[in-house]
């Protein structure tokens, strides 16, 4: 059996957990965001495992569609000036408990997702260790 890695985050502005035990993806706490869209407000939860890009959200929104994404606890927009190498939307970043960013795609159906560790040594070694991965 394949090990899963489940990835805890805060806010980046807040620094409160975007984590929340009481709704499961692949039995892990989902991460969750409040989301706009240019019609609608919803929440939106994602997969907190490591290379899974479940998601799952109380409104219907398009894929190739561009989300506004806003922590749950301060309402700012986590959108960083930074855009995704593949389509050319905004990221949007949380960090990682353990050290290190995750830094998402804002484009629905945009799969890029990646992990940035400050520092590749010791926030490397700290992450698997706390994961054991
Ligand atoms: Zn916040
Ligand atoms: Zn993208």
């Amino acid at each position: 059996m394949e090990k899963e890695v489940s990835i805890s985050v805060k806010c980046p502005l807040c620094s409160r957990s975007l984590m929340v035990d009481d709704f499961l993806i692949r039995n892990k706490p989902a991460i969750k965001l409040n989301v706009e869209t240019e019609q609608e407000r919803g929440v939106l939860w994602l997969s907190s495992v490591y290379g899974d890009n479940t998601k799952e959200m109380d409104i219907n929104i398009a894929d190739g569609e561009i989300v506004d994404m806003y922590c749950p606890h301060c309402n700012k927009e986590l959108t960083i000036s930074e855009s995704c190498s593949e389509c050319g939307a905004p990221l949007v970043s949380f960090v990682i408990k353990a050290g290190g960013v995750v830094r998402i795609c804002s484009r629905k159906g945009c799969h890029n997702h990646h992990i940035v560790f400050k520092d590749i040594g010791s926030e490397l070694s700290k992450f698997y260790f706390e994961y054991g991965f």
